[in-house]
């Protein structure tokens, strides 16, 4: 590959350009610090994503999202206001009725399509994508991030949102030490996988309000019609989730098994002329974080200024997530 050695300075880099990084990114900005993000895929929203498939649109990554804690709740109102969510349920049924679910809490998507939420985010942001990281290391009291493509990125404060073991990697390829307590803390974040399958269906799927199911304990956790949320208007696209000891089991299996089994499982909500007429996979290495790191964010001990965010950080998903990494940007500012 052609290397070129071009030298990008920021006095915060943050390496992911998920939730947790784009709302790190935007906290220090607001705040006028020279901030860049990078992130290997050409997109922003890690595993919020919203894919185009068979000619309509389907959410592959985080369907919805919650606001328990008011700090979060703030940020919802505001995206309520501007138009970019709307509230999705306040209640999923398992689907064993067909009746809707009893009314609990707020569920908020994001109209025409989850990705619509960190795009949102990312607007005025410094972000520099389909850059891989391959190691970060220690220099002049700072730090250097060196990409596969060969850019260098050279900062005072680092802010790590990417997987916990892929944040691991890549201290350990800079020669990094941890402190040891920092390092055991670390190393008991864990991580499930999942697998998220689109089938694009021609004809009626029968689906109670408002077209989705969840059940956490069964071999498909999450069944949702795109087409009844918003996101797919002309192409009836359903998104399945299969749980973690389902995902571990098809994991390395060949997709035409997994596709086998899957269109058996949604068999039983099509009406009996409805069709399968393809089954698109995507699989989620770090799907959702199992063993929580207790605090929402990590700073790490005796190194220049480096803060762990992401959603493994006190609370898990989405709204965890944001919250992380407005704590990690908030532990960084003092030292900058
Ligand atoms: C299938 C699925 C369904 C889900 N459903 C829900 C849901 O309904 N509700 C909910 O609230 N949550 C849900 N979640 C969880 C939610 O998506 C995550 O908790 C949240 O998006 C995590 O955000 P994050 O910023 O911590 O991490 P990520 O979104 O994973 O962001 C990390 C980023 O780091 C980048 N990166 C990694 N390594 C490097 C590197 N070396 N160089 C450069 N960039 C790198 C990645 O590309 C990625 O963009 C779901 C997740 C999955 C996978």
């Amino acid at each position: 590959m052609d290397k070129t050695t071009s030298k990008i300075y920021c006095e915060v880099l943050v390496i992911g350009a998920g939730i947790a990084g784009l709302m790190a990114g935007r906290h220090l900005h607001a705040r006028h610090k020279t901030v860049t993000l990078v992130d290997c895929e050409e997109r922003v929203g890690g595993r919020i994503l919203t894919e185009h498939i068979g000619g309509g649109w389907a959410d592959t990554g985080a369907q919805f999202f919650t606001a328990r804690e008011p700090a979060f709740q703030a940020f919802v109102d505001a995206w309520l206001a501007e138009g970019l969510i709307f509230p999705w349920s306040s209640g999923w049924s398992d689907g064993s009725t067909g009746e809707p679910a009893k009314e609990s809490f707020p569920r908020y998507a994001a109209k025409s399509g989850m990705t619509a939420l960190p795009r949102h985010l990312a607007q005025d942001l410094n972000i520099h994508k389909a850059v891989t990281i391959e190691h970060v290391a220690i220099e002049n009291e700072g730090w250097t991030a060196v990409a596969r493509s060969g850019e260098i990125y050279q900062s005072r404060a680092l802010i790590l949102t990417s997987p916990v073991p892929q944040s691991l990697a890549l201290l350990a390829a800079g020669d990094v030490l941890l402190a040891d307590a920092d390092q055991a803390a670390l190393q008991k974040i864990a991580y499930a996988p999942g697998i998220t399958a689109v089938c694009h269906v021609k004809g009626q799927v029968n689906l109670p309000e408002p077209g989705a199911i969840q059940r956490p304990d069964y071999r498909i956790s999450w069944i949702a019609d795109n087409q009844r949320k918003g996101v797919s208007p002309r192409v009836t696209l359903i998104t399945l989730q299969t749980n973690p000891d389902y995902s571990r089991l098809w994991w390395l299996s060949p997709d035409q098994e997994l596709q086998g089994a899957l269109r058996r499982e949604l068999q039983p909500y099509l009406d009996p002329k409805a069709t399968i007429e393809e089954i698109y996979l995507h699989r989620w290495p770090y799907a959702l974080p199992t063993t929580l790191h207790p605090e929402r964010t990590l700073m790490a001990a005796n190194l220049p200024p480096l803060a762990f965010a992401g959603d493994a950080f006190h609370g898990p998903r989405i709204e965890g997530a944001a919250l992380s990494g407005l704590a990690a940007a908030e532990a960084i500012l003092p030292h900058l």
